[in-house]
């Protein structure tokens, strides 16, 4: 795999107004941390990017599709992921009267840095939630059995009378109020 091209220069790509450039990279991505985890990521297509030439500048669409591994956040096992991201950038030709808040910080000078650009979409793209399955039951809060593999012993209420009492007490504890 040729992971050593992975930036596009577009003053080099010569594009005239109404044109179009497209093309895949094969990329590595470092692991994403996610849940606390270091998960690694997978991208069997690669990232691809597509250049147009638009009034004023480009619009840089980088498009990847994902798959990684992270920890469940209900029973801790270990869930696949699959995102399909993308992301829009415009570069303009010339920066006078942008701010560099508006602008990517991994297209410098015209210099597109595609293995950074893809690495942002796939993390933006990444769900707020991971689980295994929508189905699954997670953990016992109690004895922290798998609930997947079989029902643990424990009452279906302990978990929340201890909670409950543990509320009672820290509301005893408090100084009266006047
Ligand atoms: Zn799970
Ligand atoms: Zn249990």
């Amino acid at each position: 795999m040729d992971t050593s091209v992975t930036r596009v220069d577009l003053s080099d790509l010569a594009l005239r107004g109404g044109e179009r450039w497209e093309r895949s990279f094969r990329i590595e991505m470092a692991p994403i941390i996610l849940g606390g985890q270091s998960c690694e990521v997978l991208i069997p297509d690669g990232v691809t990017v597509a250049v147009d030439r638009v009034a004023g500048g480009f619009l840089v669409e980088v498009s990847v599709r994902a798959s990684l591994c992270g920890p469940c956040e209900r029973c801790l096992r270990e869930a696949a992921i699959e995102v399909e991201a993308k992301e829009q950038e415009f570069v303009p030709t010339t920066k006078a009267g942008w701010d560099e808040s508006e602008l990517s910080p991994f297209i410098e000078d015209q210099v597109v840095d595609v293995s950074a650009l893809g690495r942002e979409a796939v993390v933006l793209a990444l769900p707020s939630q991971v689980v295994c399955a929508e189905e699954c039951r997670g953990l016992c809060q109690v004895c922290g059995q798998d609930l997947n593999v079989g029902q643990c012993d424990c009452p279906a209420e302990t978990a929340e009378e201890r909670w409950t009492a543990l509320r009672d007490i820290h509301l005893e504890d408090q100084p009266p109020s006047t």
